[in-house]
């Protein structure tokens, strides 16, 4: 059975949501304003980034050279970085190197077992040989380092961004290529990233101090398997570091075409890639493609933090990186490829740098906490996100909390939630109070469990309410719950009624005959008005 029900869209259907867009961008524009006049509308010296990058990617005689995680020369550059990194922070901050062991010291390298992120065994074997040409024990490093730039903020301890890159490089998609002798200049791959960490460290530092502490980190080992950000991270799971969000850059230099940027977010991070988007949103950047794609991919330094579970970002010219960029991972990855003079890095560079001082504006405002359905992590029976249940399955919800006002200060916040029924109607389930003081940016997880029921089937409606004594805000989460009566298998809505407003048509396709309500809804979740059609087959 399937039906068509052409839907009459008016414009004060649609005014609504267009009203609350309005108000979402005046709001955010005042904050911005407000620091307006100090050194808030500084943005990224693209010259001073690319030189960045030919420092670090070319000799004087304007030759490639090497970045390769495993060469002894290494030492030298990571000085040269921390020295620079110093620079950016000035006298407010500190710059340090981090050192931290190989996992394959000289004479243990194993090719068949390494963990190299993103490379197949063959081009393991072949980019770490276990003898030079000429014979003998090859000199690797054993010590590889990270290079750290803190910057603290007026709550030092409170809480902080890690914004990152990797510096080191590799060449292993060039034929041939020979890990201790061949250049790996990477200039996009990651220099790009770099030199926007350290040109963000350097804006940062010459404004006012911000209210949470900033770590600005270029780590080594990416190309091997994430070791700098993976000892990082989970030395600072260890230690219980209260990381805010993590600032990840990596390849975001190269695009022929146009400017285009995606951030990359997994499900748990999606409210802070959402904070990103809207804050580029605000004052959006010309001729800027920019989208937020929701994905798992581990194989840059965002990884690591995922997995110690902090939220992280990756910033990058493209997903389909080794369709997108042909220098990727081969010595021709020069600072001459890197596109239209740094202008798509410093864009890349300036999404941060808005987000960050937009967070710091709204620390000295009221609480403002946020909810969403994007921010509702379901699981059933243990699997997350997995999204139909069963009568007798064991519902999870995690319900995020994202403050982007002044910090709670543990002042009480009521959660509490609440079914809505497959007729519309609010049931009570149970409340909580939490006194956890909730930061500029913080963001803190309410768990909710419940077995669906059979009257459940259809859809298990899951409200959660946030009142912190100002406001109340509430997101809704539907979680289908299969039964024997007759569902909804597939619909869709044509055309999209955002673009043509004056009619649209919703098709839908049922498993069995039978009665079907429609209901529609403006963008509040307000009900706007709902019909009724019988089908039979035919
Ligand atoms: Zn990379």
């Amino acid at each position: 059975s399937c039906g068509v029900v052409p839907l009459r869209i008016t414009r004060s259907t649609l005014g609504i949501g267009i009203l609350l867009i309005l108000l979402v961008t005046g709001a955010g524009i005042s904050g911005l304003m407000a620091r307006a006049g100090t050194t808030v509308d500084s943005t990224p010296d693209i010259g001073r980034m690319m030189a960045t990058i030919r420092h670090f990617s070319e000799n004087e005689a304007g030759e490639p050279i090497s970045r390769f995680a495993y060469r002894v020369e290494m030492d030298a550059l990571e000085d040269d970085l921390r020295a620079r990194m110093a620079d950016a922070v000035g006298v407010r901050g500190t710059a340090l190197l981090w050192p931290f062991p190989s996992r394959h010291p000289p004479g243990s390298w194993d090719p068949a077992t390494a963990a190299c992120g993103g490379l197949d065994p063959a081009s393991v074997a072949h980019s770490h040989p276990t003898t030079w040409p000429a014979g003998g024990d090859i000199p690797y490093r054993s010590t590889f380092q990270n290079v750290i730039g803190r910057l603290p903020g007026t709550n030092p301890g409170q809480g902080k961004y890690v914004v990152c890159s990797h510096f080191d490089a590799i060449g292993a998609r060039t034929p041939d290529w020979r890990g201790w002798i061949d250049v790996a200049p990477g200039a996009d791959d990651n220099l790009s990233g770099t030199a926007a960490v350290l040109e963000l460290a350097r804006l940062l530092a010459a404004e006012p101090p911000l209210p949470f502490d900033l770590e600005f980190v270029c780590f080594d080992g990416e190309e091997l398997g994430l070791w700098g950000s993976d000892t990082l991270a989970h030395a600072e799971r260890a230690a219980g570091a209260p990381i805010l969000g993590v600032f990840n850059m990596d390849m975001i230099g190269y695009n022929p075409r146009l400017d285009s940027l995606v951030v990359m977010t997994n499900r748990s991070s999606w409210y802070l890639g959402n904070y990103v988007q809207e804050t580029e949103a605000l004052t959006p950047q010309p001729d800027l493609t920019f989208r937020l794609m929701i994905d798992n991919l581990l194989n840059s330094d965002h990884g690591p933090y995922w997995s110690a579970g902090y939220p992280g970002l990756l910033m990058i010219e493209s997903l389909q990186i080794v369709k997108h960029n042909p220098q990727y991972h081969q010595v021709i990855d020069r600072a001459s490829t890197i596109s239209r003079d740094g202008r798509l890095m410093g864009k890349a560079a300036n999404i941060y740098l808005k987000t960050l001082r937009r967070l710091a504006a709204a620390a000295s405002t009221t609480p403002e906490l946020r909810v969403g359905e994007t921010d509702m992590i379901v699981s059933v029976n243990g699997a997350i996100e997995s999204r139909i249940a069963t009568p007798g399955d064991l519902v999870t919800l995690d319900g995020g909390i994202f403050n982007t006002g002044g910090d709670t200060g543990g002042a009480p916040i009521n959660v509490s939630f609440h079914l809505i029924d497959n007729a519309g109607a609010r049931h009570f389930l149970e409340a909580s109070t939490v006194t956890t003081p909730i930061r500029t940016g913080g963001h803190l997880r309410v768990p909710f469990e419940r077995v669906a029921t059979t009257d459940d089937i259809g859809a298990m409606t899951i409200e959660m309410e946030v009142d912190d004594g100002t406001r109340v805000v509430t997101a809704r989460r539907a979680i289908p719950v299969r039964g024997t009566m007759s569902q909804v298998v597939n619909h869709y809505l044509t055309p999209n009624p955002v673009r043509v407003i004056e009619s649209a048509y919703l098709n839908y396709e049922l498993s069995t005959d039978a009665s079907v309500r429609v209901t529609l809804f403006d963008m509040h979740g307000d009900e706007l008005g709902r019909a009724y059609y019988n089908y039979t087959v035919g």
